[in-house]
């Protein structure tokens, strides 16, 4: 027998340990995560935004999995109001508005005493924003994506379970939008939720997670108190400092299984392929 056998097993799991950094030393408990989601829908048949859309099944599983594991569900609001005081918090996000959000989270949510913040786009019914930042990205499907009418946002906020943040006004790509447009974009938004729903809106989440120093400066003068990036990673690991402007988020993939998001909540992303 040839004394390369071993090898090609070798490859494999170098490969394995790669996507999957099952091998880092999880963060202490006592740093917050902020769970990033979009949709909580089965997959279809279309290869696009797979990442975007977690299935239900796998959705109750994880949340479950949080409420049996001791972790404390908070709101964006009550993590920052609260100055991080620590502890096993778990802060679970939704950006944009998918109708499914209040059809097939909700009610898992609401099974475990979770709490969640909304990220909800306020011009967001036949509204393709993936064209924003790339215009081949147009196939219509988010715009076909249906989302949550205000009826629906409504009683997501009368749950209990849900606050609101702000994502513009149409989902706009701040680098490429001129100044005085996208501080209407960014302040508009924030006044026209708390009016339209009648509930203070303090969390801000970048669009595509994209943002320049500029646009953080109009999300302060917007009367927002924090904002979240889709920057992958547990803030505060090494003694480091959060930004409460900059707040970094763990990404739930659709395309992930259950170590995949168990390895994320330990060390916030999943691995390096
Ligand atoms: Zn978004």
């Amino acid at each position: 027998m040839s004394l390369w056998w071993w090898l090609p097993a070798l490859i494999v799991m170098l490969a394995i340990s790669a996507r999957y950094a099952w091998w880092k030393p999880a963060l202490p408990d006592d740093l917050p995560r902020v769970l990033m989601y979009h949709m909580i829908s089965p997959q279809g048949t279309s290869k696009k935004h797979r990442g975007l859309r977690v299935d239900p099944t796998m959705f109750e599983r994880q949340i479950a999995w949080l409420a049996s594991n001791g972790w404390e569900f908070v709101t964006l609001s009550t993590l920052t109001g609260g100055g991080f005081r620590g502890g096993k918090q778990v802060a679970i996000t939704f950006d944009d508005g998918y109708e499914d959000n209040a059809l097939n989270a909700l009610p898992v949510l609401q099974k475990y005493g979770a709490k969640a913040t909304l990220y909800l786009v306020v011009d967001r019914h036949n509204n393709d924003w993936s064209v924003k930042k790339k215009a081949h990205h147009n196939t219509g499907e988010l715009a076909a994506e249906p989302k949550l009418s205000d009826t629906q946002v409504r009683q997501l906020i009368d749950s209990g379970v849900f606050e609101l943040g702000g994502h513009t006004l149409t989902h706009c790509h701040l680098p490429s939008t001129p100044l005085e447009q996208k501080a209407e974009e960014i302040s508009a938004c924030r006044r026209v939720l708390e009016e339209t729903f009648q509930t203070s809106v303090t969390s801000f989440a970048y669009p595509f997670g994209m943002f320049s120093a500029e646009d953080v400066d109009l999300v302060q003068q917007a009367g927002f108190s924090n904002a979240v990036t889709t920057d992958e990673g547990i803030d505060g690991a090494g003694g480091s400092m959060a930004d409460p402007w900059r707040l970094r988020r763990i990404k739930v993939s659709g395309k992930d299984n259950f170590w995949a998001f168990k390895i994320r909540m330990r060390i916030g992303f999943r691995g390096y392929l």
